[in-house]
């Protein structure tokens, strides 16, 4: 038996202390404009078997680390030796990677990668979620990627099946609702595959977490985009809603389309204000807004759809309503990486705060600090 296990390049930022178990690797799509991950990569599927010995890796480090375990802590001078013993660096990061789902994450839960792992035939998936379920009883989540189209094809009775066998959550970007704006991002989805799909994952019992990017449609597609994302989590109800506001990479397809003058992107507060149409238009939702990532303006547009919506919107018009200079002090501290709102400035230190304030004021050309902002905010994707 080999004691290493494939991990893929990504996974949700909620994903962070579990287990990766990598199911496909690379994306079966590949060809979204604003995408490069996988780029030089070809999509393929693994074996039921390659993955199964992944699994058994995963539960041999498990067990290796259990026996290291006192009350609810553990020997760490023990831990620290075995690690460094290990003849491997491969070896030495499976190692930790278990041992950082069992601590920081208390073996909660797993997530399989790569990009869309939906796309395996369902009873080969249900075999291996059967797997993890014996080989790691302790996980309490079993989680994966799903394109919408791929989500529409799945029959109700496969749902039903990989349910049975314990997938728990899908995440998906579905990007947009707005056709218009998935033809022009080259998401190769529709609305009517994402609101087929949603629901179908819904019925079936299984959480659905969709990921959305406001300003994808640039100036001209800004407000469909708004209100035809809302058409869509209204009808499809999703658990939660996820913000990942859209920056065109440098160097992706989308780059040269910008570059060309072919995709017009808004700017910062417009991507913020399309936010706020978008969630003005939710209606009878149960589910979570998040706005878990650095690259979201206002960190804290997180609530329940159904009751938090007024808050939500109060909490952003406060924004809003601030004076330009204001707004612009605390864009470019969030732009630099700064973990907190407008209110929370205070925080910075004295000599960062100061040098804020001198570049807000000196910028004043709009497109300047467009571009400005967009330098740093192309780090965090
Ligand atoms: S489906 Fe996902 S991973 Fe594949 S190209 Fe599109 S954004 Fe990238």
């Amino acid at each position: 038996m080999t004691n290493v296990f494939e991990i893929g390049p990504i996974r949700p930022p909620s994903e962070a202390n579990s287990l990766l178990l990598r199911v496909t690797e690379n994306c079966p799509w590949n060809k979204c404009k604003f995408c490069m991950l996988y780029k030089e990569a070809s999509f393929h599927t693994r074996t039921v078997e390659e993955v199964k010995a992944d699994i058994d890796a995963m539960a041999y480090y498990r067990d290796r680390i259990l026996k290291h375990k006192d009350g609810d802590d553990f020997r760490r001078d023990a831990l620290l030796a075995e690690y460094h013993s290990l003849a491997t660096e491969e070896e030495r990061y499976c190692y930790q990677m278990v041992f950082h789902w069992m601590t920081e994450g208390q073996s909660h839960s797993i997530f399989l990668q790569d990009a869309n792992t939906m796309v395996l035939r369902a009873d080969r998936l249900a075999e291996i979620i059967s797997y993890i379920r014996v080989k790691l009883p302790e996980i309490k989540r079993v989680t994966s990627y799903g394109r919408a189209d791929t989500l529409s094809r799945i029959t109700k009775e496969d749902y039903q099946r990989l349910r049975k066998a314990g997938l728990d959550r899908i995440h998906s970007g579905f990007e947009s609702g707005s056709d218009k704006v998935l033809t022009l991002i080259g998401k190769g989805t529709t609305q009517q595959q994402q609101i087929d799909g949603g629901r179908k994952v819904r019925e079936a019992g299984i959480e659905l977490s969709i990921y959305f990017m406001p300003g994808a449609g640039g100036k001209e597609f800004s407000e469909d985009n708004a209100l035809e994302t809302a058409k869509v989590i209204c009808a499809v109800n999703p658990d939660f809603v996820r913000l990942r506001t859209f920056v065109v990479k440098n160097g992706s397809f989308m780059w040269d389309m910008k570059e060309k003058g072919e995709f017009v992107e808004c700017s910062d507060i417009e991507k913020l204000k399309e936010i706020r149409l978008m969630i003005s238009n939710i209606k009878n939702c149960t589910g979570t807004l998040a706005s878990d990532h650095i690259i979201n303006l206002l960190e804290r547009v997180n609530g329940n759809l159904g009751k938090d919506i007024p808050a939500l919107l109060e909490y952003i018009d406060e924004f809003l309503n601030l004076p330009p200079l204001v707004q612009k002090q605390y864009q470019l501290a969030r732009r630099m990486g700064f973990a907190g709102d407008w209110k929370d400035m205070n925080r910075l230190h004295p000599s960062d705060l100061s040098r804020i304030k001198q570049v807000s004021e000196s910028i004043t050309d709009a497109q300047e600090w467009e571009i400005m902002l967009n330098r740093y905010m192309d780090r965090y994707i």
